[in-house]
């Protein structure tokens, strides 16, 4: 299974991922955690990243698809991947599926957590108290979501074209909200055709 979450940040995409990967036994590959980890790792690339992440804003698409084309060479993503945080704009998602072609992996299905900006706003602020992410401060929180409207929405509407996209609602308990992707996915044609 190779399945892209979309959302806006704060819309539960790593939560459910985390969730998803041990039953539908493919890794869980976020490029906001991969970036963290250069952070702390203090690589070269981590470093130029991090204020840019701090901020709110995107790291350069060229560092991105670099990471992501190491990552998706690894063995354990040969069986498929969920991916979150990735593609966030519109030169992301051409860059993603010509690499799929390359690599002869196309996307299975593409599923959107859709949140409401306040209730977004409400867990990011709980976040920022529990974990103390930089860039989740309710001001760079608000950037984030401008960021989110202007440039990945359009990538929905890139996916909902050809014929992948599912909305789910990203609203309420963690299990319900699982099983709702759960649904959709075996709603997905190239799921259920194995
Ligand atoms: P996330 O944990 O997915 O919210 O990502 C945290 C931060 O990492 C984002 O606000 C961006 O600064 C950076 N980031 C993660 N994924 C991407 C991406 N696909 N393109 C550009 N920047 C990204």
């Amino acid at each position: 299974m190779r399945l892209v979450l979309l959302g806006a940040p704060g819309s539960g995409k790593g939560t459910q991922a985390a969730r998803l990967k041990t039953d539908l036994a493919v890794p869980h590959i976020s490029t906001g955690d991969m970036l963290r980890a250069a952070v702390a790792a203090g690589t070269p690339m981590g470093l130029k990243a991090k204020a840019v992440m701090d901020a709110g804003q995107l790291v350069s698409d060229d560092i991105l698809l670099g990471m992501l084309e190491d990552r998706l060479s690894q063995a354990d993503a040969k069986s498929g991947f969920i991916l979150d945080g990735y593609p966030r704009n519109l030169a992301q998602a051409d860059a993603l599926d010509q690499l799929l072609a390359k690599i002869g992996q196309p996307l299975d299905a593409v599923i959107k957590l859709e949140v409401p900006n306040e209730a977004i706003i409400r867990r990011c602020e709980i976040r920022f108290a529990a974990e103390g992410r930089a860039d989740d401060n309710p001001d760079t929180v608000r950037r984030r979501l401008g960021i989110f409207a202007e440039q990945t929405a359009p990538v929905a509407d890139f996916y909902a074209r050809r014929g992948k996209l599912q909305v789910v609602d990203g609203v309420g308990e963690l299990d319900e909200v699982t099983a709702r992707i759960k649904q959709a996915l075996q709603r997905d044609p190239a799921v259920a055709n194995g």
